[in-house]
């Protein structure tokens, strides 16, 4: 068997499986498999940067390589470029989106650098597998080299309609550099659909049955492959002792209260703020859930340097401090908002003490948390899943209740939906929910992708 070779941003954790999430988890079990290297950043900031030594680690079969970059690339490539142009457009927010022509060049001036330290150690017969949004020109770059191993590469945020992406300068540049991988995987056909769309519309692509293009010469295959997570372990996790510690603590708490979770990075792409006023409308709106129903939030801060994420969450605050002023009594708080991060068994107790996972997401590439939410259930008395519908999840997780997250007052209504209904139809949707979540998880999704970038025909 070839072997593997992943590229993404942040290498690891290989050894740690308490700390890895289930991706982590799928790439590791498959660099395992076959042998493999794992290339990317090793999040440090140095002075030699990408010319810096590559620091090597060899854990059984696998390699792990990863090389620094310097201050001026992290200013440009990341904290620039793919934070807030490429992250904020990609996710449908134009009005977020800043367009610099420096962060533009050091993005491209990076990834070459990367191709550049990547090529030597690739062998001929190797298959390359590059992740995410921070590498979208690699495949091009390797290609110019001189690379010839069938590339693949998995988008795992959104891919925006081309009404959209045409509003990116440059585009036209990015989508070309693509097109040098022989397979791009999307979260959802709906993702799919838009770089076809974009193709046909921009490209004078053709398209033909089994998901391949052509365009600009290349002939490409393009297919969604909906990453999930490692559902057997996360529900393992969710009777695990530390889970239920975290159960009782809560049914301590909690009494014959009801519990809402949200559980999130803090990101403007989550729809935190509509969250908030949604379960402020649910109080306002059905009376009976004051005292009764309350919402466990938490987000730890991400990406802090940027002035949009300081502002969502003052924004959370205000929010938050609210509602609790308006509808606290001196035995119950409405909003509990939290912003530490939480070991995944920790969490998965939470979730199961939750009578309703909340995901409302204005747009989002898959969202696993609603995937662990469901895992975490007890299938005897299980709990509700209020699924945004631009979450990628929606695109598969029947037996959720699907909300517009825009429309507050429509989500506040499907909120009390969930805390009132009877426990058959949660086990109903509960099952149909599970069942997919089991099938679509990180192993199978790892092994899609694999199997198809192995049997691509290259033209
Ligand atoms: P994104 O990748 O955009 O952050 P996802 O929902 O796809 O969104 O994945 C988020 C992951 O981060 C989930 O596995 C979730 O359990 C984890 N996570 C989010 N918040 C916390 C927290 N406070 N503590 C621990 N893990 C968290």
């Amino acid at each position: 068997m070839s072997r593997l070779v992943i590229v993404s941003n942040r290498v690891g954790p290989v050894r740690d499986s308490a700390r890895a999430g289930g991706l982590a988890v799928a790439i590791v079990e498959a660099l395992r498999e076959s042998g493999g290297l794992w290339f990317g950043w090793s999040g440090e900031i140095s002075e030699q940067g990408t010319h810096g030594p590559l620091k090597t680690e060899t854990v059984g079969r696998i390699d792990l390589t990863t090389i620094d970059i310097d201050a001026e690339d992290y200013r440009l490539h990341y904290a620039g470029y793919t934070n807030r142009t490429l992250w904020p457009v990609f996710h449908y927010r134009l009005d977020l989106a800043e367009f610099e022509r420096e962060w533009l060049d050091g993005y491209y001036a990076v990834n070459e650098r990367f191709a550049a330290r990547l090529y030597p150690l690739l062998r001929p017969d190797d298959i390359v597998w590059i992740h995410d949004y921070h590498f979208l020109p690699l495949a091009a770059q390797l290609r110019a080299m001189g690379a010839e191993q069938p590339i693949g590469f998995f988008l795992h945020i959104p891919f925006p309609v081309p009404e959209i992406l045409t509003a990116l300068p440059s585009h036209r540049r990015l989508v070309r550099a693509m097109l040098s991988c022989d397979l791009i995987g999307f979260q959802t056909d709906r993702d799919r659909r838009s770089f076809e769309r974009y193709l046909l519309e921009e490209e004078e692509a053709t398209a033909t049955a089994g998901g391949r293009i052509r365009a600009h010469g290349r002939t490409i295959t393009a297919a969604a492959f909906p990453v999930g997570i490692d559902a057997e372990s996360f529900s393992r996790f969710a009777v695990s002792a530390d889970a239920q510690r975290q159960v009782d603590r809560l049914a301590a708490l909690l009494g014959d209260r009801l519990q809402i979770i949200g559980v999130d990075r803090l990101d403007y792409s989550k729809g935190l703020v509509e969250r908030f006023r949604a379960y402020g409308e649910l109080l306002e709106n059905y009376p009976e859930n004051r005292g009764r129903v309350s919402l466990l939030q938490i987000a730890p801060p991400s990406r802090e340097e940027l002035d949009a994420y300081i502002e969502i969450r003052q924004e959370l605050e205000r929010i938050a401090g609210n509602i609790n002023g308006r509808y606290a009594d001196f035995d119950w708080t409405p909003i509990r908002y939290i912003t530490r991060g939480f070991q995944r068994r920790t969490l998965a107790g939470l979730y199961r003490a939750s009578r309703v996972g909340l995901v409302t997401p204005l747009r989002d590439g898959m969202n696993l948390v609603a995937k662990e939410y469901v895992a975490a259930q007890d299938g005897e008395d299980p709990g509700v899943l209020v699924l945004s519908r631009f979450a990628g999840a929606a695109e598969a997780l029947d037996g959720a209740l699907i909300v517009n997250p825009y429309n507050v007052e429509g989500t506040a209504e499907v909120l009390q939906r969930a805390v009132q209904m009877s426990l058959t139809e949660r086990r109903d949707r509960w099952s149909r929910l599970n069942q997919a979540v089991h099938r679509q998880d990180a192993a199978s999704w790892r092994e899609r992708f694999l199997t198809v970038l192995r049997n691509v025909r290259r033209e």
